[in-house]
């Protein structure tokens, strides 16, 4: 039997906002463990919580930038549950009134365009953390307790673990480029959970599903659901059946095992959150918000291709992160060719980056001294071998490419005279080569190029050594 597998997921995105989503304490992380609480998110008896505008403008220019109806009234609930890092007992969330309904997250599989439904964008709050001490007994961290999360619910509409992946990836961009959140994973503030059944070809009903929790890397997402996809297939190929369950991915063992029985929502008794209104926004409000949006990454994609003819690899390259985005464009429209921009930024510049280790934003190479540096090389002033020391001294020093040619002496050599110089030279100390060529080795002229570029330390118009060495040893 042939099954196809259907996944939907559901994304926990923590806001970028100074102070938590009910209280004034600080959302920084890394501090020390309580030292960012109140009696608010500590959840002492007749503590009422005042709702952070911040995290509302966030969500909602969230939800008009994947396009989803923004509603103009929303309300907060409580999800009634135990856990020793929930001191409330309950988590406020939205329930059945979320801010955000429907809307899409555009992805790219293998060239292919395709859309991903959303079912919704809701606003909650995060509950706090267990601390396992390595030598006995657990301790729990209330930092993070009342932190703004937005959830991002998928609808099924995933159809392979390379499509999650994909979705993911582009989901964490478009945030990225709204600024809505950091998107730092190994800090916790992107955290994905995955629902996923397998139903045979052609059959519309939907299979039983699994929902895999404890994924700490999109690679690992991708991971879990091809294992549990297997896994399932498997079992109902033995005659056994699937039963609705969380389970949790353990990523020693490249394994997925059981945790406990789904919960469903009415065992949550959900009911409104008496201590907060409802949340009422007009017209005038989504305007403003939305004029605060950037262009997207998958409409600058689609420009860049237009409007820079880059191929579609570059264009996702150049628009994988909008900083990076904004100096390929700052440089290109200096009078250069986008595709040399597009080079340069993918070899030099991101290798630089990723040794050096800094964000885009702390490179001391501004677009003009990238543009002056290729319109020396496209001139003639130095060959393109010397740009890239150039340029790893522009990196360190941030000086601009033409201080650094004159201070290391750089320039190009085009005197034909001079050129011819060195050739000579060259072949008086090298007549075993000279010979070979002779006898009809042509590939030693390729050899003799080598001997005199680096006799010129490089400096030499390689289009001229080539020119004039042909010359010389035609007359020979
Ligand atoms: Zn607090």
């Amino acid at each position: 039997m042939e099954y196809e597998i259907v996944i939907g997921l559901e994304v926990h995105v923590q806001l970028n906002t100074l102070s938590k989503m009910f209280c004034g304490c600080s959302t920084k992380f890394g501090a020390e463990p309580n030292t960012q609480t109140c009696p608010v998110c500590l959840g002492l008896p007749g503590v009422l919580p005042v709702m952070n505008e911040e995290a509302i403008r966030l969500t909602v220019k969230t939800g008009l930038a994947f396009g989803c109806q923004v509603s103009n009234f929303c309300k907060f609930d409580r999800k009634n549950y135990y856990y020793p890092d929930l001191p409330k007992n309950y988590q406020i969330s939205q329930y059945d009134k979320p801010l955000n309904a429907g809307g899409s997250v555009p992805i790219r599989i293998k060239g292919e365009k395709k859309v991903i439904k959303l079912t919704r964008i809701h606003l909650e709050e995060d509950a706090g953390k267990l601390v396992h001490n390595v030598c006995g007994g657990s301790g729990v961290d209330l930092n993070r307790t009342g932190l703004p999360l937005m959830e991002i619910v998928s609808e099924p509409d995933i159809q392979s673990p390379d499509e999650a992946y994909a979705y993911l990836t582009s989901l964490k961009q478009g945030l990225k480029y709204l600024g809505v959140s950091d998107c730092n994973m190994e800090e916790g503030s992107l955290r994905c959970d995955a629902n996923i059944s397998i139903r045979p070809k052609g059959v519309l009903q939907l299979g039983t599903k699994t929902e895999i929790k404890n994924l700490n890397s999109f690679a690992n997402v991708k991971k879990s659901l091809e294992y549990e996809a297997r896994r399932q297939e498997k079992a109902l190929g033995d005659g056994g059946r699937i039963v609705q369950e969380t389970r949790l991915w353990d990523a020693v063992n490249d394994k997925t095992v059981s945790m406990r029985s789904k919960e469903e929502a009415h065992d949550y008794r959900y009911f409104p959150e008496p201590d907060l209104v409802p949340v009422v926004l007009d017209d005038e409000y989504f305007r403003k918000v939305a004029g605060e949006i950037p262009e997207m990454p998958d409409v600058r994609y689609e420009r860049f291709i237009a409007e820079y003819k880059l191929s579609e690899y570059d264009a996702g390259v150049m628009t994988s992160d909008r900083d990076l985005a904004d100096f390929f464009e700052e440089t290109s429209k200096q009078g250069v060719d986008p595709k040399k921009v597009a080079n340069w930024i993918m070899g030099d510049f991101l290798k630089e980056i990723n040794t050096a280790k800094v964000g885009i934003c702390d490179v001391k190479v501004k677009s003009s001294d990238l543009a002056s540096l290729i319109k020396l090389i496209d001139k003639g002033t130095i060959s393109g071998k010397i740009a890239k020391d150039v340029f790893a001294e522009m990196f360190i020093s941030g000086k601009q490419p033409e201080a650094v040619i004159r201070e290391k002496g750089l320039i190009q050599i085009s005197d034909e005279k001079a050129i011819e110089g060195v050739i000579e030279g060259v072949l008086k100390s090298n007549s075993k080569v000279v010979d070979d060529y002779r006898s009809g080795k042509k590939s030693a002229a390729g050899f003799i190029v080598g001997l005199v570029m680096k006799a010129s330390k490089g400096k030499a118009n390689p289009k001229l050594v080539n020119e004039l060495l042909k010359k010389k040893l035609d007359e020979l």
